[in-house]
């Protein structure tokens, strides 16, 4: 994908267990020009987590001054903890033209739509909430008491599919992944998306 216009802003979501790192981790690979926005959250660390890499893991207090400070696009409560979306890891990449993920809940989902009306969104569902469950407890980072409340929570963010642009089902990661980039690849030749370049274009210039 070629750095021709702004960048697209992907938000994507579904609920926990449904494999939303491991399909953006496939889809960095697999994308040009595309990288993932880290969020910011109060949630503990877990064992496999590498700050600055999977979250900036920061205490309350530090939270609440970005949230003063005007540091966020959006930030929810999610599962009793805070996470939220910075604006520095979102507003550069689009304007140097580099399509970003945002890895975000359903709250997050509904604020960066009203704040990027031209994102796109993208709901992953489970093929079926026994495969989700056991996803849940396959999982080993996370106690029973956090594991339930996910799933009890799953039911009514997958209620919530239907403010998405597409819902892709990942009972197969590669086709999953494969999915989400035909997605992207999509939007971006829409020629809302390519305003600035076909003025070029009338103006006598160069696309490319
Ligand atoms: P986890 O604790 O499993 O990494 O993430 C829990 C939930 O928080 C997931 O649904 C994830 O998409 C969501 N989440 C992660 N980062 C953000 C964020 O910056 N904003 C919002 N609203 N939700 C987030």
């Amino acid at each position: 994908m070629a750095k021709d216009t702004r960048g697209l802003v992907i938000v994507i979501s579904g609920p926990s267990g449904v494999g939303k790192g491991s399909v953006n981790k496939l889809l960095i690979d697999r994308c040009e020009n595309l990288e993932v926005a880290i969020s910011a959250t109060t949630r503990k660390i877990r064992e496999n987590e590498v700050d600055g890499r999977d979250y900036y893991f920061i205490s309350k207090e530090e939270f609440e001054k970005k949230i003063t400070d005007n540091d966020f696009v959006e930030y929810a409560l999610v599962h009793g903890n805070m996470y939220g979306t910075l604006i520095s890891e979102v507003n550069r990449r689009i304007e140097e033209g580099t399509n970003v993920i945002l890895e975000i809940d359903v709250q997050g989902g509904r604020s960066v739509k009203n704040k990027f009306p031209k994102c796109v969104s993208i709901f992953i569902l489970p093929p079926n909430m026994k495969e989700l469950a056991v996803r849940l407890n396959g999982r080993a980072t996370d106690d029973d008491e956090t594991i339930k409340l996910r799933l009890d929570t799953a039911e009514s963010e997958i209620k919530c599919v239907y403010d998405y642009d597409y819902a892709v089902v990942n009972e197969n990661l590669n086709d999953c992944v494969s999915k989400i980039k035909n997605i992207i690849i999509s939007e971006k030749s829409r020629v809302k998306r390519q305003d600035e370049i076909i003025k070029k274009l009338l103006n006598g210039g160069t696309i490319l």
